[in-house]
């Protein structure tokens, strides 16, 4: 399983950022699909121990079932971003319907200027309409732990052989992932610190 994202399917998508450009030793801690009332409070009590903040790409109809969720990662002063309003896959979707998907999550963030596509699948054409207004943020560093059959000593292994300046790393804000994050939150975080690594909100 590919842990970072080959140059080669980099190059063929100019337009989305897979890592920032930066000259300090810093990275992007991200995490998708919440709100989640099992999993969020649980993530923002962990960033805040290790006094660290991140971005939260959160997806439109949950943001409408848990907006004190929402509430609350932003007064920890983390940043939240667009992941569409019903979670749709772009290869399966018509231009128009997935644009007005993501239209349609950020009328509940309207100062936000980030999109991510979940499962990083979105067409050209889809692009090509996206970019005039967002940012569009996939990243360069994946730790799989959404998988049921990984280990948590893997996905370490993986994010912490993986990450350099400017990474942008995804973890997830799901029921799926929650065992293997609340293994592997707090060592991640404390690991990349002692490498020397800050973590970013500046996009
Ligand atoms: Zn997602």
């Amino acid at each position: 399983m590919l842990v970072q994202t080959p140059k080669f399917i980099q190059a063929l998508f100019p337009s989305i950022i897979w890592r920032k450009k930066t000259k300090n030793k810093e990275v992007w801690l991200t995490f998708d699909d919440g709100p989640t009332p099992e999993v969020t409070p649980w993530i923002l009590t962990t960033l805040k121990q290790e006094n660290i903040k991140a971005t939260f790409f959160l997806v439109g109809r949950q943001i409408e079932q848990y907006p004190k969720l929402v509430g609350e990662i932003i007064n920890e002063g983390h940043s939240i971003a667009n992941h569409s309003y019903s979670h749709k896959n772009g290869w399966l979707c018509s231009k128009e319907k997935y644009i007005s998907d993501v239209e349609k999550c950020q009328e509940l963030m309207p100062e936000n200027s980030l999109f991510r596509p979940p499962y990083g699948k979105i067409t050209k054409a889809q692009i090509s309409v996206l970019k005039v207004k967002y940012k569009i943020i996939l990243w360069d560093v994946l730790g799989w732990d959404f998988l049921q059959n990984t280990t948590p000593e893997k996905i370490l292994k993986d994010i912490l052989s993986n990450t350099k300046a400017g990474s942008i790393i995804v973890l997830h804000n799901n029921q799926k992932s929650f065992n293997n994050l609340q293994s592997i939150l707090e060592k991640t975080i404390k690991s990349l610190k002692e490498k020397g690594f800050s973590f970013s909100v500046t996009w």
